[in-house]
């Protein structure tokens, strides 16, 4: 059997790390990670700047963003910008990609991570309790997308070949523009493909924003720009497990009963996004890939979580 990527637990970086791809796989890109600071975000941006790659992460919180760069930064060398924004409020969008556009004078990879989730009933669950859930994970992805493709991924250079011919040999006619081009992959969840019991507000809200990446993937790629998804089944390590995976023993009888029979981490998370955002997904666009060990197919749904759920998060 392979031997499984390394991951720790807390949000840390790595202690070791053996490459698989290429080192220089992102060398001198730049990717705006929402949802950096934290989780399988913070490991994204670790492994993408292990890979020669300078990230912005942003989320509401500066103290959380600001003490995962420091971290980020001492492991890899890399340079990484912290920024606090929140997803659903578009002038704060604006204003932290013109700080990222000032420090690095490019974009080239953007990561919609940022998301909000608990376990409850949909007869318990309040209307605004959805409604919040669809505002950061659904309309936060559709935010943060549109501005990049806005301020950045539409806005045509010059091209090379034109631009770098001096001035007295350029030919009389117009100078040919190009889009700068982008990745996004967004961060979704397997939730809906079965309608899991106690997840309507994530599932809906993720289904939507795998709906979003084929629409966009469509719209935008004659802009040279790719969108895909990337579904996460249960990872170790995370404030989603925490959350949502109930008490370890139920933890690891559920992974038990999935094809690979365990949890991912968050590296193996992150490698497969570093694939869907590099150059080897070259030609890849409008898909979502499942990444749970297969747990989708066999995990249980089980109703009778219904009855004995209590929710104080259902008062959101
Ligand atoms: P996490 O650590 O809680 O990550 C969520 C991040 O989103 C946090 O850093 C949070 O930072 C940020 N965020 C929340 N609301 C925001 C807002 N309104 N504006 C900007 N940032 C906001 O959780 P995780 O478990 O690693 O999950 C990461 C992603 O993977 C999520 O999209 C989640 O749905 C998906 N996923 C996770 C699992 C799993 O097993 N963990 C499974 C399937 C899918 P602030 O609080 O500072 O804003």
């Amino acid at each position: 059997m392979a031997q499984l990527p390394p991951d720790v637990e807390e949000d840390e970086c790595l202690p070791e790390y053996r490459y698989l791809f290429c080192p220089d796989l992102l060398q001198d890109k730049v990717a705006f990670i929402t949802g950096g600071g934290s989780g399988i975000g913070f490991r994204i941006a670790e492994i993408f700047m292990r890979h020669g790659c300078h990230t912005v992460i942003a989320s509401r919180s500066l103290l959380r963003v600001s003490m995962a760069a420091k971290k980020l930064i001492a492991a890899t060398g890399r340079q990484c910008l912290p920024l606090s924004m929140d997803v659903r409020a578009p002038p704060a969008i604006m204003a932290a990609v013109d700080q990222a556009l000032k420090e690095f004078g490019k974009i080239d990879i953007l990561i919609n991570g940022a998301a909000g989730n608990f376990l409850c009933p949909a007869s318990a669950l309040s209307f605004n309790a959805f409604k919040t859930v669809v505002d950061i994970d659904t309309i936060g992805t559709f935010n943060v997308s549109r501005v990049l493709y806005e301020k950045f991924f539409r806005v045509g250079v010059l091209s090379a070949r034109i631009s770098s011919l001096p001035a007295a040999d350029l030919p009389p006619h117009p100078p040919v523009l190009q889009d700068h081009g982008g990745v996004i992959v967004n961060i979704t969840a397997t939730l809906n493909l079965r309608g899991q019991v106690l997840q309507v507000h994530a599932g809906s809200a993720k289904a939507a924003v795998d709906a979003m990446t084929r629409h966009l993937a469509v719209e935008w790629g004659p802009q040279n720009i790719r969108i895909n998804s990337l579904a996460p089944g249960p990872i170790s390590g995370t404030e989603g497990l925490r959350r949502l995976g109930g008490s370890p023993a139920r933890v690891s009888t559920k992974a038990l009963v999935s094809p690979l029979q365990r949890l991912g981490n968050k590296t193996e998370i992150a490698h497969s996004v570093l694939y869907l955002a590099s150059p080897l997904a070259s030609f890849v666009t409008g898909t979502m890939l499942v990444v749970d060990g297969g747990a989708w197919l066999t995990s249980p749904n089980d109703t009778k979580q219904l009855a004995d759920f209590e929710s104080s998060s259902a008062k959101l």
